[in-house]
Protein backbone atom coordinates (compact mmCIF):
# COMPACT_ATOMS: atom_id res chain seq x y z
CA UNK A 1 0.00 0.00 0.00
CA UNK A 2 1.21 3.36 -1.36
CA UNK A 3 0.52 5.86 1.71
CA UNK A 4 -0.22 8.84 -0.28
CA UNK A 5 -3.59 8.20 -2.40
CA UNK A 6 -3.69 9.87 -5.97
CA UNK A 7 -6.34 12.73 -6.08
CA UNK A 8 -8.46 10.22 -9.05
CA UNK A 9 -9.16 8.06 -5.94
CA UNK A 10 -10.24 10.68 -3.90
CA UNK A 11 -13.39 8.68 -1.67
CA UNK A 12 -15.71 11.96 -1.84
CA UNK A 13 -19.05 10.76 -2.40
CA UNK A 14 -21.44 13.22 -3.90
CA UNK A 15 -25.43 13.73 -3.30
CA UNK A 16 -25.95 12.80 -7.37
CA UNK A 17 -24.02 9.82 -6.61
CA UNK A 18 -25.58 8.71 -3.39
CA UNK A 19 -28.94 9.14 -5.33
CA UNK A 20 -27.12 6.98 -8.40
CA UNK A 21 -26.29 4.24 -5.94
CA UNK A 22 -29.55 4.30 -4.02
CA UNK A 23 -31.76 4.12 -7.63
CA UNK A 24 -29.95 1.33 -8.35
CA UNK A 25 -30.31 -0.84 -5.18
CA UNK A 26 -33.97 0.21 -5.22
CA UNK A 27 -34.15 -1.42 -9.26
CA UNK A 28 -32.62 -4.19 -8.23
CA UNK A 29 -35.24 -5.23 -5.48
CA UNK A 30 -37.63 -4.56 -7.94
CA UNK A 31 -35.73 -7.44 -10.50
CA UNK A 32 -37.46 -9.93 -7.93
CA UNK A 33 -34.66 -13.13 -7.76
CA UNK A 34 -36.23 -15.16 -5.38
CA UNK A 35 -33.98 -18.49 -5.07
CA UNK A 36 -36.14 -20.90 -5.54
CA UNK A 37 -36.29 -20.11 -8.99
CA UNK A 38 -33.98 -17.65 -8.59
CA UNK A 39 -34.42 -15.88 -12.08
CA UNK A 40 -31.14 -14.13 -11.39
CA UNK A 41 -30.52 -14.02 -15.45
CA UNK A 42 -32.96 -10.69 -14.82
CA UNK A 43 -30.79 -8.87 -12.79
CA UNK A 44 -27.78 -9.85 -14.30
CA UNK A 45 -29.05 -8.50 -17.92
CA UNK A 46 -29.84 -5.32 -15.49
CA UNK A 47 -26.53 -4.88 -14.41
CA UNK A 48 -24.33 -5.82 -18.16
CA UNK A 49 -26.79 -2.46 -19.27
CA UNK A 50 -25.53 -0.04 -16.47
CA UNK A 51 -21.72 -1.34 -17.19
CA UNK A 52 -22.43 -1.10 -21.07
CA UNK A 53 -23.71 2.12 -20.33
CA UNK A 54 -20.13 3.26 -18.95
CA UNK A 55 -18.28 1.55 -22.20
CA UNK A 56 -17.35 -1.64 -20.40
CA UNK A 57 -17.86 -5.10 -21.94
CA UNK A 58 -19.02 -7.56 -18.94
CA UNK A 59 -20.02 -11.01 -19.54
CA UNK A 60 -23.17 -12.24 -18.69
CA UNK A 61 -23.87 -16.68 -18.50
CA UNK A 62 -26.58 -18.64 -17.97
CA UNK A 63 -25.49 -22.13 -17.84
CA UNK A 64 -29.14 -23.37 -16.13
CA UNK A 65 -32.06 -21.71 -17.20
CA UNK A 66 -32.47 -18.33 -15.45
CA UNK A 67 -29.52 -18.61 -13.39
CA UNK A 68 -27.57 -15.33 -14.52
CA UNK A 69 -24.17 -14.38 -13.53
CA UNK A 70 -22.04 -11.86 -14.67
CA UNK A 71 -18.72 -10.79 -14.69
CA UNK A 72 -17.00 -7.46 -15.48
CA UNK A 73 -13.07 -6.40 -15.35
CA UNK A 74 -11.40 -3.50 -15.46
CA UNK A 75 -7.94 -3.35 -15.78
CA UNK A 76 -4.96 -1.63 -14.02
CA UNK A 77 -1.49 -1.85 -15.25
CA UNK A 78 -0.49 -5.10 -13.81
CA UNK A 79 1.90 -3.69 -11.77
CA UNK A 80 0.39 -4.45 -8.63
CA UNK A 81 0.04 -8.00 -8.41
CA UNK A 82 -3.14 -10.49 -9.36
CA UNK A 83 -6.88 -8.85 -8.98
CA UNK A 84 -8.90 -8.30 -6.32
CA UNK A 85 -12.06 -9.91 -6.57
CA UNK A 86 -15.42 -8.15 -5.52
CA UNK A 87 -17.97 -10.84 -5.03
CA UNK A 88 -21.59 -11.28 -4.49
CA UNK A 89 -24.87 -13.19 -5.38
CA UNK A 90 -28.11 -11.46 -7.28
CA UNK A 91 -30.20 -13.72 -5.58
CA UNK A 92 -32.49 -13.35 -2.15
CA UNK A 93 -34.23 -15.71 -0.02
CA UNK A 94 -38.14 -15.52 -0.46
CA UNK A 95 -40.23 -13.31 1.40
CA UNK A 96 -43.80 -13.73 2.56
CA UNK A 97 -45.35 -9.91 2.21
CA UNK A 98 -48.00 -10.13 5.14
CA UNK A 99 -45.69 -9.59 7.60
CA UNK A 100 -43.90 -6.43 5.78
CA UNK A 101 -44.56 -2.79 6.35
CA UNK A 102 -43.51 -1.83 3.01
CA UNK A 103 -43.88 -4.44 -0.46
CA UNK A 104 -40.59 -6.54 -0.39
CA UNK A 105 -40.39 -6.18 -3.91
CA UNK A 106 -41.35 -2.59 -4.55
CA UNK A 107 -37.72 -1.12 -3.39
CA UNK A 108 -39.24 2.00 -1.69
CA UNK A 109 -37.82 4.91 -0.26
CA UNK A 110 -39.40 5.87 2.74
CA UNK A 111 -38.18 7.52 6.18
CA UNK A 112 -34.56 7.36 4.70
CA UNK A 113 -34.54 3.48 4.19
CA UNK A 114 -34.54 1.40 1.18
CA UNK A 115 -36.80 -1.18 1.98
CA UNK A 116 -36.84 -4.75 0.55
CA UNK A 117 -35.36 -7.92 0.12
CA UNK A 118 -32.34 -8.06 -0.19
CA UNK A 119 -31.53 -4.81 1.17
CA UNK A 120 -28.88 -6.08 3.48
CA UNK A 121 -28.78 -9.41 1.85
CA UNK A 122 -27.24 -8.57 -0.37
CA UNK A 123 -28.36 -5.96 -3.42
CA UNK A 124 -27.04 -2.96 -1.24
CA UNK A 125 -23.12 -4.86 -1.62
CA UNK A 126 -23.54 -5.91 -5.02
CA UNK A 127 -24.52 -1.69 -5.99
CA UNK A 128 -21.80 -0.68 -3.71
CA UNK A 129 -19.76 -3.34 -6.22
CA UNK A 130 -20.95 -1.72 -9.21
CA UNK A 131 -20.86 2.07 -8.49
CA UNK A 132 -17.15 1.29 -7.40
CA UNK A 133 -16.82 -0.46 -11.27
CA UNK A 134 -18.64 2.45 -12.37
CA UNK A 135 -16.23 5.19 -10.80
CA UNK A 136 -13.04 3.20 -12.22
CA UNK A 137 -14.75 3.24 -15.55
CA UNK A 138 -15.56 7.16 -15.59
CA UNK A 139 -11.85 7.56 -14.82
CA UNK A 140 -10.90 6.09 -17.46
CA UNK A 141 -13.50 7.36 -19.94
CA UNK A 142 -12.17 11.28 -18.06
CA UNK A 143 -8.60 10.53 -19.34
CA UNK A 144 -10.02 9.50 -22.99
CA UNK A 145 -9.09 6.04 -22.29
CA UNK A 146 -11.28 2.68 -23.35
CA UNK A 147 -12.94 1.19 -20.43
CA UNK A 148 -13.45 -1.93 -21.48
CA UNK A 149 -9.78 -2.32 -22.46
CA UNK A 150 -6.99 0.37 -21.82
CA UNK A 151 -5.59 0.22 -17.91
CA UNK A 152 -7.19 2.99 -15.68
CA UNK A 153 -5.35 6.05 -14.62
CA UNK A 154 -3.45 5.19 -11.15
CA UNK A 155 -4.91 0.91 -11.26
CA UNK A 156 -2.45 -1.32 -10.72
CA UNK A 157 -4.18 -4.26 -10.33
CA UNK A 158 -7.22 -5.36 -12.31
CA UNK A 159 -10.76 -5.08 -10.43
CA UNK A 160 -12.92 -8.25 -11.27
CA UNK A 161 -16.68 -7.84 -10.37
CA UNK A 162 -18.70 -11.12 -10.20
CA UNK A 163 -22.12 -11.10 -9.21
CA UNK A 164 -23.28 -14.54 -8.99
CA UNK A 165 -26.71 -16.97 -9.12
CA UNK A 166 -27.74 -19.20 -6.58
CA UNK A 167 -25.60 -18.52 -3.18
CA UNK A 168 -28.86 -19.14 -0.87
CA UNK A 169 -28.88 -22.40 -2.21
CA UNK A 170 -25.46 -23.35 -1.92
CA UNK A 171 -23.65 -21.50 -5.35
CA UNK A 172 -24.05 -24.60 -7.64
CA UNK A 173 -25.66 -23.12 -10.59
CA UNK A 174 -23.41 -19.92 -10.15
CA UNK A 175 -20.19 -19.69 -8.16
CA UNK A 176 -19.72 -22.96 -8.31
CA UNK A 177 -20.35 -23.52 -12.31
CA UNK A 178 -17.66 -19.88 -12.52
CA UNK A 179 -15.35 -21.71 -10.49
CA UNK A 180 -15.43 -25.23 -12.37
CA UNK A 181 -15.83 -23.44 -16.10
CA UNK A 182 -13.91 -20.04 -15.92
CA UNK A 183 -11.68 -20.21 -13.12
CA UNK A 184 -9.44 -17.66 -14.47
CA UNK A 185 -12.18 -15.22 -14.43
CA UNK A 186 -12.43 -15.35 -10.87
CA UNK A 187 -8.77 -15.66 -10.09
CA UNK A 188 -7.81 -12.74 -7.86
CA UNK A 189 -5.04 -12.05 -5.17
CA UNK A 190 -8.08 -12.16 -2.34
CA UNK A 191 -11.97 -11.29 -2.70
CA UNK A 192 -14.54 -8.94 -0.95
CA UNK A 193 -17.70 -10.64 -0.34
CA UNK A 194 -20.99 -10.39 1.96
CA UNK A 195 -21.86 -11.15 5.83
CA UNK A 196 -19.95 -8.83 8.11
CA UNK A 197 -22.48 -6.33 9.42
CA UNK A 198 -21.74 -3.57 11.87
CA UNK A 199 -23.11 -4.31 15.51
CA UNK A 200 -23.32 -2.00 18.19
CA UNK A 201 -22.73 -3.03 22.14
CA UNK A 202 -22.30 -1.48 25.11
CA UNK A 203 -21.76 2.10 22.97
CA UNK A 204 -18.72 0.47 20.68
CA UNK A 205 -19.64 0.04 17.09
CA UNK A 206 -17.90 -3.52 16.26
CA UNK A 207 -17.33 -4.29 12.99
CA UNK A 208 -16.86 -7.71 11.55
CA UNK A 209 -14.51 -8.61 9.13
CA UNK A 210 -15.57 -12.29 7.91
CA UNK A 211 -12.14 -14.30 7.26
CA UNK A 212 -13.43 -17.47 7.78
CA UNK A 213 -16.64 -19.60 7.30
CA UNK A 214 -18.12 -23.24 9.46
CA UNK A 215 -18.12 -26.25 7.14
CA UNK A 216 -20.96 -28.79 6.73
CA UNK A 217 -21.85 -32.09 7.70
CA UNK A 218 -25.77 -33.61 6.80
CA UNK A 219 -26.17 -37.16 7.90
CA UNK A 220 -28.96 -39.55 7.82
CA UNK A 221 -29.31 -41.78 10.54
CA UNK A 222 -31.73 -45.01 10.26
CA UNK A 223 -32.97 -46.07 13.57
CA UNK A 224 -33.41 -50.03 13.79
CA UNK A 225 -36.16 -51.15 16.15
CA UNK A 226 -38.82 -54.07 15.45
CA UNK A 227 -42.44 -53.92 14.21
CA UNK A 228 -45.68 -54.64 16.61
CA UNK A 229 -49.20 -54.41 16.72
CA UNK A 230 -49.63 -50.82 18.82
CA UNK A 231 -51.34 -52.85 21.71
CA UNK A 232 -48.67 -54.02 23.20
CA UNK A 233 -45.72 -51.53 23.39
CA UNK A 234 -42.21 -52.45 23.30
CA UNK A 235 -39.04 -50.82 24.12
CA UNK A 236 -38.20 -51.46 20.11
CA UNK A 237 -40.27 -48.54 19.39
CA UNK A 238 -38.04 -47.10 16.32
CA UNK A 239 -40.19 -43.73 16.96
CA UNK A 240 -39.25 -44.16 20.79
CA UNK A 241 -35.22 -44.38 19.86
CA UNK A 242 -35.33 -41.96 17.36
CA UNK A 243 -36.64 -39.17 20.05
CA UNK A 244 -34.51 -40.30 22.29
CA UNK A 245 -31.99 -39.83 20.33
CA UNK A 246 -32.91 -36.17 18.70
CA UNK A 247 -33.22 -35.25 22.61
CA UNK A 248 -29.15 -36.29 22.94
CA UNK A 249 -28.29 -33.89 19.40
CA UNK A 250 -29.80 -31.03 20.92
CA UNK A 251 -27.31 -30.87 24.15
CA UNK A 252 -24.73 -28.46 23.31
CA UNK A 253 -21.51 -29.55 22.62
CA UNK A 254 -17.97 -28.80 24.33
CA UNK A 255 -17.16 -25.49 23.09
CA UNK A 256 -13.77 -24.21 21.02
CA UNK A 257 -12.17 -21.26 20.75
CA UNK A 258 -11.05 -20.85 17.24
CA UNK A 259 -8.42 -18.34 16.22
CA UNK A 260 -10.48 -15.33 15.05
CA UNK A 261 -13.16 -15.97 17.92
CA UNK A 262 -9.86 -15.58 20.08
CA UNK A 263 -8.71 -12.66 18.49
CA UNK A 264 -12.41 -11.22 17.96
CA UNK A 265 -13.12 -11.60 21.71
CA UNK A 266 -9.46 -10.33 23.25
CA UNK A 267 -10.40 -7.39 21.35
CA UNK A 268 -13.82 -6.45 22.22
CA UNK A 269 -13.13 -7.47 25.53
CA UNK A 270 -11.91 -3.73 26.23
CA UNK A 271 -14.79 -2.26 25.14
CA UNK A 272 -17.71 -4.55 26.91
CA UNK A 273 -18.83 -3.25 30.79
CA UNK A 274 -16.40 -4.59 33.51
CA UNK A 275 -19.35 -7.45 34.01
CA UNK A 276 -19.05 -8.53 30.30
CA UNK A 277 -15.79 -8.72 30.13
CA UNK A 278 -15.39 -10.80 33.16
CA UNK A 279 -18.08 -13.25 32.07
CA UNK A 280 -16.27 -13.40 28.51
CA UNK A 281 -12.84 -13.93 30.40
CA UNK A 282 -13.98 -16.51 32.21
CA UNK A 283 -15.98 -18.80 29.17
CA UNK A 284 -12.39 -18.04 27.61
CA UNK A 285 -9.81 -19.32 30.24
CA UNK A 286 -11.96 -22.73 31.37
CA UNK A 287 -14.94 -23.18 28.55
CA UNK A 288 -14.76 -27.06 29.72
CA UNK A 289 -14.60 -26.69 33.38
CA UNK A 290 -18.20 -24.66 32.84
CA UNK A 291 -19.69 -26.71 30.58
CA UNK A 292 -18.80 -30.57 31.95
CA UNK A 293 -20.89 -30.09 35.04
CA UNK A 294 -23.81 -28.49 33.19
CA UNK A 295 -24.50 -28.48 29.95
CA UNK A 296 -26.18 -24.93 28.65
CA UNK A 297 -24.00 -23.23 31.32
CA UNK A 298 -22.50 -21.57 28.08
CA UNK A 299 -25.86 -20.69 26.62
CA UNK A 300 -27.21 -19.14 29.96
CA UNK A 301 -24.51 -16.87 30.30
CA UNK A 302 -24.83 -15.34 26.60
CA UNK A 303 -27.99 -14.88 26.99
CA UNK A 304 -27.63 -13.09 30.16
CA UNK A 305 -24.50 -10.62 28.15
CA UNK A 306 -26.57 -10.11 25.12
CA UNK A 307 -30.09 -9.81 23.14
CA UNK A 308 -31.30 -13.79 21.86
CA UNK A 309 -30.24 -13.61 18.63
CA UNK A 310 -26.30 -12.65 19.08
CA UNK A 311 -26.40 -15.28 21.86
CA UNK A 312 -27.70 -17.64 19.75
CA UNK A 313 -24.99 -16.56 16.80
CA UNK A 314 -22.09 -16.53 19.55
CA UNK A 315 -22.99 -19.84 20.86
CA UNK A 316 -22.87 -21.12 16.88
CA UNK A 317 -19.80 -20.05 16.15
CA UNK A 318 -18.10 -21.46 19.50
CA UNK A 319 -19.25 -25.45 18.66
CA UNK A 320 -19.79 -27.87 16.36
CA UNK A 321 -23.49 -27.39 15.90
CA UNK A 322 -26.49 -30.14 15.18
CA UNK A 323 -29.78 -28.85 14.23
CA UNK A 324 -32.26 -31.99 13.74
CA UNK A 325 -33.90 -30.98 10.33
CA UNK A 326 -36.35 -34.24 9.44
CA UNK A 327 -37.70 -36.90 12.27
CA UNK A 328 -39.60 -39.77 10.60
CA UNK A 329 -41.04 -42.40 11.01
CA UNK A 330 -44.52 -44.66 11.51
CA UNK A 331 -47.07 -46.17 8.62
CA UNK A 332 -50.40 -46.34 11.09
CA UNK A 333 -51.58 -45.50 14.68
CA UNK A 334 -51.88 -48.94 15.47
CA UNK A 335 -48.21 -50.07 14.27
CA UNK A 336 -45.02 -49.59 16.26
CA UNK A 337 -43.01 -48.37 13.82
CA UNK A 338 -39.81 -51.03 13.29
CA UNK A 339 -37.69 -47.99 11.32
CA UNK A 340 -37.31 -44.21 12.02
CA UNK A 341 -35.14 -42.39 9.99
CA UNK A 342 -33.54 -38.70 11.34
CA UNK A 343 -32.09 -35.58 9.30
CA UNK A 344 -29.40 -33.68 10.68
CA UNK A 345 -27.45 -30.67 9.56
CA UNK A 346 -23.85 -30.30 11.55
CA UNK A 347 -21.63 -27.25 11.13
CA UNK A 348 -18.28 -27.18 11.88
CA UNK A 349 -15.88 -24.98 13.23
CA UNK A 350 -12.20 -25.11 11.25
CA UNK A 351 -10.63 -28.19 12.95
CA UNK A 352 -13.53 -30.09 12.39
CA UNK A 353 -13.49 -32.83 9.74
CA UNK A 354 -16.10 -35.17 9.09
CA UNK A 355 -14.47 -38.16 11.30
CA UNK A 356 -14.51 -35.82 14.44
CA UNK A 357 -17.78 -34.82 14.07
CA UNK A 358 -19.10 -38.24 13.43
CA UNK A 359 -16.90 -39.21 16.95
CA UNK A 360 -18.68 -36.42 18.45
CA UNK A 361 -22.35 -37.32 17.66
CA UNK A 362 -21.52 -40.85 19.04
CA UNK A 363 -20.31 -39.34 21.93
CA UNK A 364 -23.63 -37.71 22.39
CA UNK A 365 -25.37 -40.52 21.68
CA UNK A 366 -24.37 -43.00 23.42
CA UNK A 367 -23.20 -46.29 23.14
CA UNK A 368 -26.37 -47.73 23.78
CA UNK A 369 -28.52 -45.66 21.33
CA UNK A 370 -25.31 -45.69 18.51
CA UNK A 371 -25.84 -49.71 18.57
CA UNK A 372 -29.50 -49.50 17.44
CA UNK A 373 -28.86 -46.84 14.47
CA UNK A 374 -26.62 -46.75 11.12
CA UNK A 375 -25.48 -43.45 10.06
CA UNK A 376 -24.49 -42.11 6.98
CA UNK A 377 -22.88 -39.33 5.45
CA UNK A 378 -24.70 -37.39 2.73
CA UNK A 379 -23.06 -34.22 2.03
CA UNK A 380 -19.76 -32.37 3.26
CA UNK A 381 -18.19 -29.35 2.50
CA UNK A 382 -14.98 -28.10 4.67
CA UNK A 383 -14.75 -24.77 6.70
CA UNK A 384 -13.15 -21.90 5.19
CA UNK A 385 -10.10 -19.46 6.44
CA UNK A 386 -8.60 -16.45 5.12
CA UNK A 387 -5.24 -15.41 6.33
CA UNK A 388 -5.39 -12.48 8.80
CA UNK A 389 -1.88 -11.58 8.34
CA UNK A 390 -2.41 -11.89 4.74
CA UNK A 391 -2.09 -8.11 2.59
CA UNK A 392 -6.02 -7.66 2.96
CA UNK A 393 -7.01 -8.10 5.90
CA UNK A 394 -4.91 -5.22 8.01
CA UNK A 395 -5.78 -2.77 4.92
CA UNK A 396 -9.25 -3.23 5.38
CA UNK A 397 -9.66 -2.96 9.60
CA UNK A 398 -7.38 0.43 8.96
CA UNK A 399 -10.11 1.82 6.32
CA UNK A 400 -12.85 1.36 8.24
CA UNK A 401 -11.18 3.03 11.21
CA UNK A 402 -10.07 5.60 8.86
CA UNK A 403 -13.88 6.31 8.35
CA UNK A 404 -15.48 5.79 11.17
CA UNK A 405 -12.71 6.49 15.03
CA UNK A 406 -15.02 4.70 17.09
CA UNK A 407 -14.09 1.78 15.27
CA UNK A 408 -13.68 -1.75 16.17
CA UNK A 409 -13.41 -4.17 13.65
CA UNK A 410 -12.98 -7.43 14.20
CA UNK A 411 -12.11 -10.59 13.09
CA UNK A 412 -15.19 -13.17 12.70
CA UNK A 413 -15.64 -16.83 11.81
CA UNK A 414 -19.70 -17.05 9.78
CA UNK A 415 -21.93 -19.74 11.29
CA UNK A 416 -23.38 -20.59 7.82
CA UNK A 417 -21.61 -21.34 4.62
CA UNK A 418 -21.21 -18.27 1.44
CA UNK A 419 -19.43 -18.31 -1.72
CA UNK A 420 -16.23 -18.47 -0.13
CA UNK A 421 -16.40 -22.03 -0.21
CA UNK A 422 -16.32 -22.03 -3.89
CA UNK A 423 -12.94 -18.93 -4.28
CA UNK A 424 -11.07 -21.47 -1.61
CA UNK A 425 -10.93 -24.07 -4.20
CA UNK A 426 -9.09 -21.95 -6.88
CA UNK A 427 -7.19 -20.39 -3.92
CA UNK A 428 -8.81 -17.35 -3.39
CA UNK A 429 -8.83 -16.15 -0.19
CA UNK A 430 -12.38 -14.28 0.55
CA UNK A 431 -13.16 -11.76 3.32
CA UNK A 432 -16.24 -10.98 3.92
CA UNK A 433 -16.23 -7.06 4.51
CA UNK A 434 -20.07 -4.94 3.60
CA UNK A 435 -19.38 -1.54 5.64
CA UNK A 436 -22.95 -0.63 6.20
CA UNK A 437 -22.59 1.20 9.31
CA UNK A 438 -25.48 1.07 11.33
CA UNK A 439 -27.52 2.49 14.39
CA UNK A 440 -27.99 1.21 17.51
CA UNK A 441 -32.13 0.35 16.16
CA UNK A 442 -31.11 -1.09 12.87
CA UNK A 443 -31.16 -4.66 14.38
CA UNK A 444 -29.41 -6.00 11.05
CA UNK A 445 -29.07 -9.56 12.26
CA UNK A 446 -32.84 -10.57 12.80
CA UNK A 447 -33.41 -8.51 9.43
CA UNK A 448 -31.40 -10.77 7.05
CA UNK A 449 -33.75 -13.20 5.64
CA UNK A 450 -36.60 -11.75 8.18
CA UNK A 451 -39.57 -9.67 7.08
CA UNK A 452 -38.78 -5.61 6.60
CA UNK A 453 -35.36 -5.77 5.64
CA UNK A 454 -34.15 -2.63 4.81
CA UNK A 455 -31.40 -0.45 4.71
CA UNK A 456 -30.36 3.36 5.72
CA UNK A 457 -29.74 5.76 3.14
CA UNK A 458 -27.19 6.84 5.74
CA UNK A 459 -25.08 3.38 6.18
CA UNK A 460 -24.94 3.59 1.98
CA UNK A 461 -23.81 7.48 2.38
CA UNK A 462 -20.65 5.70 4.76
CA UNK A 463 -20.33 2.29 2.67
CA UNK A 464 -19.90 3.24 -0.77
CA UNK A 465 -16.60 5.48 0.66
CA UNK A 466 -15.21 2.58 2.51
CA UNK A 467 -15.46 0.19 0.14
CA UNK A 468 -13.90 2.90 -2.39
CA UNK A 469 -10.78 3.21 -0.17
CA UNK A 470 -10.41 -0.53 0.44
CA UNK A 471 -10.46 -0.61 -3.70
CA UNK A 472 -8.20 1.63 -4.45
CA UNK A 473 -5.82 1.37 -1.82
CA UNK A 474 -5.58 -2.40 -2.53
CA UNK A 475 -5.26 -2.00 -6.25
CA UNK A 476 -3.94 1.54 -6.78
ZN1 LIG B 1 -26.07 -13.35 1.16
Amino acid sequence: MTGEMRAEFDSTLSEPELSELVELLRALIRIKSVNPPGDEILAARHLEQVLADEGLRPTVVEPFPGRGSIVARVRGDGTGGDPLLLLSHLDVVPAEPAGWTHDPFGGDLVDGYVWGRGAIDMKSMVAMEVQVIRRLARSAKEAGRDPAADPIPGLRRDVIFCSSADEEAGGWHGANWLVNEHPDWLRAAGALNEASLCMTYGGARFYPIQVAEKGFVVYKIHVKGRWAHGSVPTPDNAAVLAAQIVTRLAEPGPPRFTEPIAVSLARAIPHLTARAARAIQGLMADPNGLTAPEPGAIEATLRDLCDPVLARTVSAIIHDTVSVGIVAAGVKYNVIPGTAYIEIDCRTLPGTDEQAMREELRRRIGEELWARMDIECEQVGPSVSAPLDGPLYPLLEQVLRDHDAGAVPLPFLAPFATDAKHLARIGVPTYGFSPLKTGRDDGLLALMHGDDERVSVEALRFGLPVLWDAVSRFCA
